[in-house]
């Protein structure tokens, strides 16, 4: 297969681009399939549920301290209006129910400041459990976007390089013939394509190369292409 000088060299970087646009394929999906993402989100999904039940919790316990604090100034304030009244009343008899009243309201009075205290308490370490989730929520919500932007940018990179050898690969097919492209073509469907004889070895498929065929290749003329016997690649000068 006759191939000039100049179209053998164009071939051989043809070979070299595709193949690193194949690698820049590669690293594309690598980078757009990032395990490291994939975690990331799955635990940042998985704060949210925490987070909403954190919330739930909070608001529970804040209407509960309200209702317990309601409850509390509902006794304190009949105490005091069953003070008042004790204190105007002329009834002995009166005065005395008015008494036990007041008793027992303190009593339940008591009662109700330990409710309160003891919701209080709650209310306070579910803010706390709460303001921990949300945290710990927004720190992995900033590090997933962070690492989207990162991907990104580096997507963008190798789309430009990829753009870039694509263009350069326009140049270099419209110096080879039809015929070889259509052969180049079939070839790198399968392997590497295109060598060339480096140290005695074919630098498609790194084989070792006998002396008769270095010779027999070496004998081809300048504008011949000729084939290694072990990957089929073209070997161009
Ligand atoms: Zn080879």
């Amino acid at each position: 297969m006759k191939l000039d000088v100049a179209g053998q060299s164009a071939l051989l970087k043809l070979s070299q681009v595709d193949l690193e646009i194949e690698q820049i394929k590669n690293e594309i999906s690598k980078a757009i399939n990032s395990k490291e993402l994939s975690d990331l989100s799955l635990s940042l999904s998985a704060t949210s549920g925490d987070v909403l039940t954190s919330r739930t919790n909070f608001e529970n316990l804040t209407m509960e301290a309200r209702k317990a604090d309601d409850n509390l100034h509902l006794v304190e304030e009949r105490i005091a209006r069953d003070v008042e009244r004790l204190n105007n009343t002329s009834s002995p008899k009166d005065a005395q129910a008015m008494q036990a009243e007041i008793e027992s309201l303190t009593r339940r009075k008591g009662e109700l400041e330990e409710v309160e205290l003891e919701v209080l308490d709650r209310l306070e370490k579910a803010e706390a459990e709460l303001k921990e989730v949300s945290s710990l929520r927004e720190q992995l919500a900033s590090q997933v976007s962070a690492l989207q932007e990162s991907i990104q940018a580096q997507v963008d990179e190798l789309k430009n390089r990829g753009r870039k050898l694509t263009a350069d690969r326009e140049t270099l097919i419209s110096k080879i013939p039809a015929e070889i492209l259509e052969k180049y073509k079939n070839l790198a469907a399968k392997t590497i394509a295109v060598g060339q004889v480096q140290n005695r070895a074919c630098s498609a498929c790194r084989m070792g190369l006998t002396a008769s065929t270095i010779d027999s290749l070496s004998a081809l003329a300048e504008d011949e292409i000729g084939n290694c016997p072990e990957c089929l690649a073209m070997i161009v000068r």
